[in-house]
């Protein structure tokens, strides 16, 4: 396959079409932003990681039954997946209270919630990514009641697949952040990436931060972090 025109760009990936209109190209890029986009940097080493983490979590997903977007591995730091429309919605499970939670209810950060929580973002930086609800989603036609409930079942399902995952590997899956996308003939996949760029890990053990806020947070050791991370996905 080739690697064609490129069709987006956005901050930590970039997509490109190839000659097949059912597949895409997504490289993934080393640049890390925080606070919508005010804070700028770059992690060393962070597109391969992301892209390696990436395969192995949705190859892991698919078997367990979960429908993804992706294909294969193409090189360190690109990967085919098949071409979706991106709903705008920032689909987030928080497991445990911390960032924006924290200072939106007054909940303590580190504190184990009972249930998940599921909430829904608008994705749209101009207005900040703000949080919204079904009812937002369905008048401003961002998806339909029907695909409103698949996306919400399957986060659930993803949620309950990746906590057992990360705790096997001495992880505290916090929170995280999904996409979904519609492929050409109307099926519902996971997209977009779960990494320590998407998620919040802590170390079930000693509560170590293994994830982005080390970077939102100038807590150092940011790139070790990322290398940790992925080494406790591959074992
Ligand atoms: N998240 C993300 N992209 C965003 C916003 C949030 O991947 O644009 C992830 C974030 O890494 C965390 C979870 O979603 O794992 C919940 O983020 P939160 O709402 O607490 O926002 P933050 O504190 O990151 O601003």
């Amino acid at each position: 396959m080739e690697k064609l025109e490129q069709l987006y760009e956005g901050k930590a990936k970039k997509v490109f079409k190839t000659d097949n209109p059912n597949e895409f190209i997504i490289e993934y890029k080393d640049d890390a932003t925080a606070f919508n986009g005010e804070k700028k940097g770059s992690i060393g080493g962070k597109g391969v990681i992301n892209n390696k983490m990436t395969e192995l979590i949705y190859t892991m997903l698919e078997e367990k039954g979960i429908p993804t977007h992706f294909i294969k591995l193409l090189s360190d730091s690109e990967q085919l997946v098949k071409a979706v429309t991106i709903f705008p919605l920032e689909v987030i499970i928080r497991n445990t209270a911390a960032g924006s939670i924290c200072k939106r209810v007054g909940l303590e950060e580190g504190l184990k919630l009972d249930t998940p929580i599921f909430e829904f973002s608008y994705k749209n930086d101009a207005f900040g990514d703000p949080l919204i609800n079904d009812y937002h989603a369905l008048a401003m036609k961002l998806a339909t009641k029907e695909e409103i409930e698949t996306i919400r079942e399957m986060t659930f399902r993803i949620n309950d697949i990746l906590k057992d995952y990360f705790l096997e590997k001495g992880i505290n899956l916090v929170d995280f952040k999904i996409e979904f996308g519609k492929t050409a003939d109307g099926q519902i996949v996971l997209a977009d990436e779960i990494s320590p760029d998407t998620c919040r890990f802590w170390d079930v053990k000693t509560n170590e931060k293994l994830d982005k806020d080390r970077f939102r947070r100038n807590l150092g050791n940011v790139e070790e972090a990322y290398i940790e991370m992925l080494k406790r996905v591959k074992d």
